[in-house]
């Protein structure tokens, strides 16, 4: 008998659960109290259920966990990279941010990626597999309980493209969401522009951040660093990102990865002006992070291109590097361990 992973169950299903291994209905709720709100690691600190039940949860179900393979913190701002191992002997990372509002996490949801973008790490070595809500969790649980910090937010925009594992990854959500300590206004999804998947998250009205990872403002640019494009090109990725603005009143925001000689001329930024011109959004320009097997050199224009933006009527930033002495971009702590 498969035993059942006990920390993707929303409280529904654990009570479903409970009902089925012949307990009473209100167990479950002290049992995802110790799962969710006192996050042990092990059935045996359960102390409110006799010694018998524990027993029969340890017989059907199993608590997942992650170990931290390796930490490293930042001298310059505190960032801390967590590189953790899963079950089955994968790896993913995570990173713990400390910013005036308070402290964000950007967790991973699949090991490895399919997008194939062309300036990232995490899709170098291909696809391994989606992460299950469980293991999404536990890069929070496990981070705070490292820290010692509380995370007010969450990103996901780790390794693997999160609408790619879209029933794990709603799942997650919707366990974040339960919980009294966590609003979804505080969580941010970062995709590639997986456009179906943009429509069923816009129905769901959770009330999530959506970041479009664009790059690039013609589709001849963008399918050149990002095969995605090939698929749903930016008129289509357009239509959905106003869709998802005019069903969730959550305002877009457009990363934009300035590579040196590619992306970070003015003819570019024009076509960005052009493009994004009238939408409710904001851009988020990041000086591309050069990866070992890259052939992306970070852009020395980055102020310049924020300041033609901002001149076109575009409301951008450039985000701020955090954990530069780190290597904290996604993807190339499990690279360097492979
Ligand atoms: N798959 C999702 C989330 C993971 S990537 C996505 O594509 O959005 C998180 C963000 O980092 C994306 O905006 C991605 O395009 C960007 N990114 C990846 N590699 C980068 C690099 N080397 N330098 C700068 N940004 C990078």
């Amino acid at each position: 008998m498969n035993k059942i992973d006990i920390l993707s169950l929303s409280f529904e299903e654990l009570q479903e659960q409970i009902a089925e291994i012949g307990e009473q209905k209100f167990r479950a709720k002290q049992i995802y109290d110790w799962l969710h709100n006192k996050k042990v690691t092990n059935f045996s600190e359960m102390t409110n259920l006799s010694a018998q039940l524990r027993e029969k949860l340890e017989k059907f179900f199993w608590l997942n966990s992650l170990k931290i393979k390796k930490r490293l913190v930042s001298d310059i701002d505190n960032t801390v990279k967590y590189l953790y191992g899963l079950y089955d002997g994968e790896n993913v990372e995570s990173v713990l941010m400390e910013y005036k509002h308070g402290n964000s996490i950007c967790i991973s949801t699949q090991v490895g990626c399919k997008m194939g973008c062309k300036f990232c790490a995490s899709t170098k070595a291909g696809f391994v597999r989606n992460l299950e809500p469980s293991e999404m969790l536990l890069q929070i649980y496990e981070s705070e309980r490292d820290s010692g910090k509380k995370i007010n937010h969450i990103v996901l925009m780790g390794i693997g493209e999160p609408l790619d594992n879209y029933d794990n990854v709603i799942k997650f959500l919707q366990l974040i969401s339960s919980k009294e300590d966590m609003s979804l206004r505080h969580v941010s999804l970062s995709t590639c522009g997986l456009v179906d998947r943009i429509y069923d998250l816009a129905k769901l009205k959770l009330g999530v951040t959506l970041s479009i990872s664009l790059h690039a403002p013609t589709d001849r640019l963008r399918s050149e660093i990002m095969p995605i494009n090939n698929k749903y090109n930016i008129s289509e990725l357009m239509k959905a990102c106003k869709a998802y603005f005019k069903e969730t009143g959550r305002r877009i925001s457009y990363e934009f990865s300035l590579i040196d000689g590619v992306n970070d001329n003015k003819e570019t930024a024009d076509a960005l002006i052009r493009l994004l011109k009238g939408q409710n959004c904001h851009v988020n320009l990041i000086p591309v992070n050069e990866i070992k097997e890259g052939i992306f050199k970070r852009s020395s224009s980055v102020e310049k291109f924020r300041q033609m933006l901002c001149d076109g009527g575009l409301n951008a930033t450039v985000r701020r590097t955090l954990g530069a002495d780190i290597s904290a971009a996604c993807g190339q702590l499990r690279r360097d361990n492979q």
